[in-house]
């Protein structure tokens, strides 16, 4: 057993930047040879460019179902099998209740929600026994902050769709988990704080939430992708239906 994904085909949906960049990287790294996919052609050539020659990228949108198949149809002509998925992009709004508009509801659970499961289910019928999906989720699933209820909602959504799928595909060898990180530094986050702060806090801004955190600190992307790789590869093959809070502890205090 080994947590080595040589030869192994990966997807890594939202790739292009942050938690699914790192989780590339480090799967690369591994010996998988990893699809990304992103929204914009540049930020996926940069990011290509940066993961190295075992890396691609394709434009799809997690929440237009026919530019995921077809995302999941160009990676069969290329490779010819599939064998992990991480379902990681994602996106978070603030909106406190009482603030709510309908178009922050459908975009936050149409990436966060329905986004997993058109990246899942369209992939399941090429995924062999071996098989695996990790769905990148958050500590807001448990502990969702003030103003941030649709983000939370979305990712408690998918920490249950993963304990039904996990009965649905029984016998299929394919297994599914959710990896929910705590703060990671990112640029979406460190741009997150200094809209809501100014720029000139943001370190002193992740400085205070590292110090709130068990560990001392906030995460890096590629702490990520060691824990996703884990659980793409043999060494969990015992590992279904989980939630991995990789948070440095903070969520579970
Ligand atoms: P990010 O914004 O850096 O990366 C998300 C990527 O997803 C971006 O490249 C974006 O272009 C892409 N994306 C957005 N909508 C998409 C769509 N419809 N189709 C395809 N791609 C799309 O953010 P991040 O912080 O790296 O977040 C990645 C995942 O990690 C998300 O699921 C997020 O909820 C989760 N997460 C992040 C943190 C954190 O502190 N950064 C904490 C907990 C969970």
């Amino acid at each position: 057993m080994s947590l080595a994904l040589d030869g192994k085909i990966a997807v890594i949906t939202g790739g292009a930047s942050g938690v699914g960049l790192g989780i590339a990287q480090e799967f690369a790294d591994q010996g998988a040879r990893v699809v990304i996919t992103d929204l914009r052609q540049e930020a996926l050539d940069r990011a290509v460019a940066e993961i190295g020659p075992r890396s691609s990228g394709i434009v799809a949108d997690v929440t237009d179902i026919a530019s995921m198949q077809a995302a999941y149809q160009q990676i069969m002509a290329q490779y010819g099998r599939l064998d992990a998925v991480v379902a990681n992009a994602g996106i978070g709004a603030h909106a406190p209740l009482g603030a709510i508009t309908e178009d922050q509801f459908d975009r936050t659970f149409g990436v966060n929600a329905k986004g997993v499961l058109f990246t899942v289910q369209p992939a399941l019928p090429l995924l062999r026994p071996g098989g695996t999906v990790v769905v990148i989720g958050s500590t807001a699933s448990i502990r969702p902050p003030r103003g941030m209820s649709l983000y939370g909602g979305a990712k408690a959504a998918v920490r249950a769709f993963i304990r039904s799928w996990i009965q649905d595909i029984q016998g299929s060898g394919i297994r599914i988990n959710v990896l929910s990180p705590g703060a990671v530094d990112t640029d979406s986050l460190r741009s997150a704080l200094a809209m809501a702060q100014g720029p000139e806090v943001v370190e002193a801004a992740i400085k205070v939430m590292g110090e709130g955190n068990p560990t001392g600190r906030i995460a890096q992307p590629r702490e990520m992708g060691r824990a996703a790789a884990f659980l793409s590869s043999d060494a969990a093959s015992f590992v279904t239906g989980v939630e991995l809070f990789v948070d440095g502890g903070m969520a579970q205090v």
